[in-house]
């Protein structure tokens, strides 16, 4: 007995063929990097030693005494493929209590604010310089004017016409000659292999960092950044970052960098995002960092966090230890790097790479 009418069935079949396309493509694209983790993890033992010093991003962070500022550095405006004006984007950033706001429309510097009727100062807010370089890899450029015109961009449609036919490398170049920062955008999307990014990162001090987390797409890309960090540290730290990448307000909170500055100034975003002093979430409740506590004579790094119910450290890509500190002197398995992550009920909070060395 034929329950489902043909045209029924054809169009369950053909669900059904993208379905097993998309399962399989999945697991292409991102199964095959996670199999390099576990692989990396089983062959190696790495016995605890008590001359292991840590490189501490924030040691120039005042816990007690710097404020923390919210920041989303990855967004857009109808000024490229967003829903809402650059008015409306900027006002509802403000009203979520944002502090620091870069608008990075694709291919556009839409800076400063107040050509778009907003002055920054009015709000108690830091406008960021900043652009999506969208021809090659996504870049974010931040603190300069560098671009590269040649696709029009319609609201929430997109590019119309094709991107310029330039490198990372040329990219990279433009925005470095312009006194500018980099940071890829968005590494899970393009698939590119690690060996890809750590070439760029070794040579080039102003690219400084990688978006870990993206809340539009949405990806959590720690997988990829801890294959860079393994082949870089404990030399060349990479920062990880987390922006919304907002096209439509429902985009909005759900990644999010902090900042603890002395005081919200250029100078001091630019200095802090250079050091790597901030950390940055993934969810709209994630866990908040208080303080971070690093001895290296007594060989402990711990945290003292709000909203979170696990820590987990990890090194060389794999989870070494769980708890709020972290005894590096007594813990195996320490490789070129650590990291924590604060998960809760809200979400995960990441902070950035310690490097570690061999005491001299
Ligand atoms: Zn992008
Ligand atoms: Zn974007």
């Amino acid at each position: 007995m034929n329950v489902w009418p043909s045209k029924k069935r054809t169009a369950a079949a053909i669900l059904l063929i993208a379905l097993v396309v998309l399962v399989v493509s999945n697991l292409l694209t991102l199964g095959g990097v996670g199999l390099e983790v576990s692989a990396m993890v089983a062959e190696v033992y790495i016995a605890p030693r008590n001359d292991l010093v840590l490189a501490n991003p924030y040691q120039d962070v005042d816990w007690y005494r710097h404020a923390q500022y919210k920041a989303n550095l990855h967004t857009h405006t109808r000024q490229s493929d967003g829903l809402h004006s650059v008015a409306q984007v900027i006002d509802a950033y403000h009203r979520a209590g944002y502090h620091i706001l870069a608008l990075t429309d694709h291919d556009a510097v839409t800076w400063p604010w107040e050509e778009y009727g907003r002055n920054p100062e009015d709000l108690g807010m830091l406008a960021v310089q900043g652009n999506e370089i969208s021809h090659a890899h996504h870049i974010g450029s931040y603190f300069c004017d560098y671009n590269i015109v040649s696709r029009r961009y319609l609201p929430v449609i997109g590019g119309i016409g094709r991107s310029a036919n330039v490198s990372e490398e040329e990219i990279l170049t433009g925005i470095a000659e312009n006194n500018g920062l980099a940071v890829f955008f968005h590494p899970g999307y393009h698939g590119y292999p690690p060996q890809f990014y750590a070439s760029l990162y070794s040579q080039l001090p102003h690219l400084i960092g990688m978006e870990v987390a993206n809340g539009k797409l949405p990806l959590q890309d720690h997988e990829i950044w801890d294959l860079v960090l393994t082949m870089l540290m404990p030399e060349r730290p990479v920062w990880g970052f987390a922006n919304d990448d907002l096209h439509i307000m429902w985009h909005l909170g759900r990644a999010f960098n902090v900042f603890p500055l002395p005081e919200l100034s250029e100078a001091e975003l630019r200095s802090a995002m250079e050091r790597g002093s901030f950390y940055f979430s993934y969810g709209s409740a994630a866990p908040v960092i208080k303080s971070i506590l690093v001895d290296n004579d007594g060989g402990v790094v711990a945290i003292n966090g709000d909203g979170w119910e696990a820590v987990a450290w990890i090194s060389d890509g794999s989870v070494i230890h769980r708890g709020a500190a972290l005894d590096f002197h007594n813990t195996a398995n320490i490789g070129a790097y650590i990291r924590a992550e604060l998960t809760g009920e809200g979400g995960v909070t990441y902070t950035q790479p310690f490097g570690v060395s061999i005491l001299q």
